[in-house]
């Protein structure tokens, strides 16, 4: 007994897939110099590249109302999110396991 591969083609083969872009929250190249660029992630906007389509300018770009905004942002006190303060916690464990692997917390020969 022969199969043809014409009989075994599924239908969902012939049509196109879908594919799906995910939206990164990452600043694109032209954000550089931007102050809301705060490296992973903009200030202002979820998503960046969509800010900076073809010929379009992001509009906050050197926009000194949206700075001012961010700048009095910058002023007020914020609460630490629970990923904050894990950060903060392995910052502090790694650089004081550093400090002490370099000043004699080393085992010698
Ligand atoms: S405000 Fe515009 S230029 Fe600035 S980081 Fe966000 S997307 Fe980029």
């Amino acid at each position: 007994m022969t199969s043809t591969p014409s009989a075994t083609l599924n239908v969902s083969d012939t049509q196109p897939k879908e594919t799906v872009v995910k939206k990164t929250r990452k600043p694109v190249h032209n954000c550089h110099s931007c102050l809301l660029n705060l490296g992973d992630h903009c200030w202002l906007y979820e998503y960046p590249r969509g800010q900076w389509t073809r010929k379009k300018r992001c509009p906050a770009f050197e926009n000194e109302d949206v700075y001012a905004k961010f700048r009095e942002w910058e002023t007020k006190p914020h609460v630490k999110t629970a990923k904050d303060l894990r950060r903060d916690v392995f910052r502090r464990t790694k650089k004081s396991e550093e400090h002490h692997n370099h000043f004699g917390g080393g085992t010698l020969p």
